[in-house]
């Protein structure tokens, strides 16, 4: 079993680490290490981190049961190894992960809406809630909670509960079933069951912005942008609006 060191601490950026098991298929190496840093590819809607492993690209990361493995294109001979992140990489997607944790829980305690379904990608990322319109009243509502969470720089922490233990939480999306879950917790305000990788305080998110919503059948789709994915889409908005007035 590969232990999975990403939970208990995702701001580590390099970890030795032993090759445990190799595979050749299809002209790549599929390994195996004792302990891991790379969060594995769509795990509950979060994609797998970038990174080196002896200064070799990883390509794929990858869940095959209580084991991550690592694809790589190159042979490593030797059995230890250093695993290195992508930090600029994994914080994006903290800031993001995090970010849509407080925007569901926004939804939920304002709205009671609830998050159907979620996505992290490499430029967008939305949440499905199941309401079925949103006006833009609204909008800024949520986006005023959101960030005034962010700003009072709340602790988020992560901690494994039983089930029973679990019922006397407010927690959202209860759909696992697993005996022992995974809660992230955001101070008191949020619960929800979730194994991705998450900032250690709400401030660290930066600003959450709403981008778009689009009304389906019977809820909303959320497009919204954290941190520097925010601070790099304001930059490019001023470049526009400077090119239009420059073009009069
Ligand atoms: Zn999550």
């Amino acid at each position: 079993m590969t232990k999975k060191v990403y939970l208990e601490n995702p701001y580590i950026r390099q970890i030795d680490g032993r090759i445990i098991q190799k595979k050749y298929i299809d002209d790549r190496y599929h390994m195996k290490i004792n302990r891991t840093i790379f969060y594995p590819n769509l795990s509950d809607g979060q994609p797998g981190d970038k990174g080196t492993i002896n200064g070799i690209d990883v390509l794929d990361v990858y869940e095959d049961g209580d084991d991550i493995i690592h694809v790589v294109d190159e042979n490593i001979s030797s059995k230890n190894v250093k695993l290195s992140i992508d930090w600029d990489n994994r914080l994006d997607y903290m800031q993001q992960h995090s970010g849509q944790h407080l925007l569901s829980a926004g939804f939920y305690k304002l709205f009671n809406g609830e998050t159907i379904g979620f996505y992290i990608g490499e430029e967008h990322s939305h949440v499905d809630v199941n309401i079925p319109y949103m006006g833009e009243e609204y909008i800024d509502k949520i986006e005023l909670f959101a960030n005034k969470v962010i700003y009072s720089n709340f602790t988020i922490k992560s901690y494994t509960m039983n089930r029973e233990d679990m019922d006397r939480l407010p927690v959202r999306n209860e759909m696992k079933s697993e005996s022992n879950i995974r809660i992230v917790e955001i101070d008191g305000i949020d619960f929800s069951p979730c194994n991705g990788t998450h900032l250690r305080r709400t401030g660290e998110i930066g600003i959450i912005k709403i981008k778009d919503i689009q009304a389906h059948k019977d809820y909303i789709r959320v497009q919204f942008l954290c941190g520097y994915r925010a601070l790099k889409d304001y930059g490019d908005i001023m470049k526009e609006n400077k090119r239009l007035k420059d073009d009069r």
